[in-house]
């Protein structure tokens, strides 16, 4: 019997620990079997820092959550529909689930969910290194529980689905499968390679909503290019829209992006762009649609691909400065800075950085109540000569609030 208490010991906070120890005590007073399960413990094996704990309890996990809070306090959120509670302290959180069973009435539908013991909760799990559990009962606390080779498979460096049906039951698991692959520099064992090229085509049967939310997590992971290069070989991208890809132009895209963010990774919302920069207007509109993309990023795709099809005059070495506004201004900022980093016009690039590190933030210094002052009457002629002086202030031919009251005056003269 493998027992990990020395690893959880050695590799968890103190408070985290204990918390452990006091939580796997409260499920035993009321007959209750609570173990530490998935991710926490595959990194807890490979020496991963996570803090992100995943706790099945068999039983209400509802019921205890609030136990527990009472024993250690902390901010607690329930899904009663769900049967799980998450309590959040300041530096760490953990997620409480009651054991289950899941079965799927259709490939891609929401599983049926039943209350379970730890056996069915692991046999729903998707692959063999996120299907291990710990005991955290007093009795056999630190013991590891691993029905399908998990232990084995991280020291082989596999991932393996449990059973045939895995990815039919739910596609997502293949781009899980893909990021788990490139995040541990894993291989698919063959027989889930296989059965991964077989159901590609089950990804058809995934919502949108669900899909961008697989998506949204290969773009938060170190290396998203790796996940989606891989993704374009296995066909996935295709599936998901025939002219998306996967290939050493976003690799150095999304590398440039890394050290324009460092030393925060860049949003993901940046990374989606400079994804789907290559697509056509009709692509981007029908992948915005297939993967139901909310409203904020819709339109800064929409902005991306506007600006680019302005590069041509951004690309012109004599635009004035207001030109190079005019042409920008509107734009979310992600929008420019994705351009920014998808052109390779050095000119047009040259003219993206000018107007996000300076010409935005250029205003003039008199506003309308200044020219009502000097005798300007209200009505459109005011926006008229703050426009003109705004681009004078653009393309610095005034540089000073008297050099633009004289200009004034001279218009009026
Ligand atoms: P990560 O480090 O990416 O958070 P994780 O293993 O904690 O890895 P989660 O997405 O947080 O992954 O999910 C927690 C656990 O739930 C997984 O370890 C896995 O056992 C299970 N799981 C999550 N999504 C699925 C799925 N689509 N099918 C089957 N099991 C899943
Ligand atoms: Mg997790």
């Amino acid at each position: 019997m493998v027992n990990l208490a020395g690893i959880i010991e050695k590799q968890l906070p103190p408070e985290l620990v204990k918390f452990l120890h006091v939580a796997g005590e409260a499920a035993h007073s009321r007959g209750q079997g609570l173990y530490l399960v998935g991710g926490v413990v595959r990194d807890l094996l490979l020496g991963r820092a996570n803090l992100d704990l995943d706790l099945v309890v068999e039983g209400d996990a509802i019921d205890l959550a609030q136990r527990l809070v009472e024993i250690n306090p902390g901010k607690i959120t329930v899904h009663a529909r769900f049967k799980t509670a998450k309590i959040q302290w300041d530096d760490w959180s953990v997620d409480l689930a009651t054991a289950r069973s899941e079965t799927y009435a259709r490939p891609g539908a929401l599983p049926i969910v039943k209350p379970s013991s730890i056996d069915s909760d692991l046999f729903r799990r998707d692959f063999t290194i996120n299907t291990m559990a710990i005991y955290l009962d007093p009795s056999h606390y630190g013991e590891l529980i691993d029905p399908y080779g998990g232990r084995d498979d991280l020291e082989r460096r596999l991932i393996r689905v449990l059973h045939e049906k895995s990815f039919t039951d739910d596609a997502t698991r293949i781009l899980r499968a893909l990021r788990y692959e490139q995040r541990l520099d894993f291989r698919l064992e063959p027989t889930a390679l296989e059965l991964l090229k077989r159901d590609v085509p089950m990804l058809d049967t995934i919502s949108g909503d669900r899909v961008r939310h697989e998506l949204e997590l290969v773009l938060k992971e170190k290396y998203p290019e790796r996940i989606l290069g891989r993704a374009a070989e296995l066909e996935v991208l295709q599936r998901l829209h025939p002219a998306l890809k996967g290939n050493g132009w976003l690799a150095q895209k999304f590398q440039q992006a890394r050290e324009l963010t460092s030393p925060s990774l860049p949003p993901v919302g940046l990374y989606f762009a400079l994804f789907t920069y290559p697509l056509t207007g009709e692509d981007g509109e029908q992948l915005i649609s297939r993967l139901r993309l909310p409203k904020a990023l819709t339109q800064a795709l929409r902005d991306t691909a506007s600006i680019k099809a302005k590069l041509e005059s951004l690309s012109d070495p004599e635009l004035a400065p207001s030109r190079i506004y005019r042409l920008l201004y509107g734009y979310s900022t992600l929008a420019i800075t994705a351009s920014w980093l998808a052109s390779d016009s050095p000119v047009a690039r040259r003219h993206i950085r000018l107007f996000l590190n300076k010409l935005r933030y250029i205003k003039p210094a008199l506003t309308g109540d200044d020219l009502k002052r000097m005798g300007i009457a209200p009505g459109p002629r005011i926006k008229e000569i703050l426009s003109l002086l705004h681009e004078a202030r653009l393309d610095g031919n005034v540089t000073s609030e008297r050099g633009e009251e004289e200009m004034v005056k001279g218009w009026l003269g």
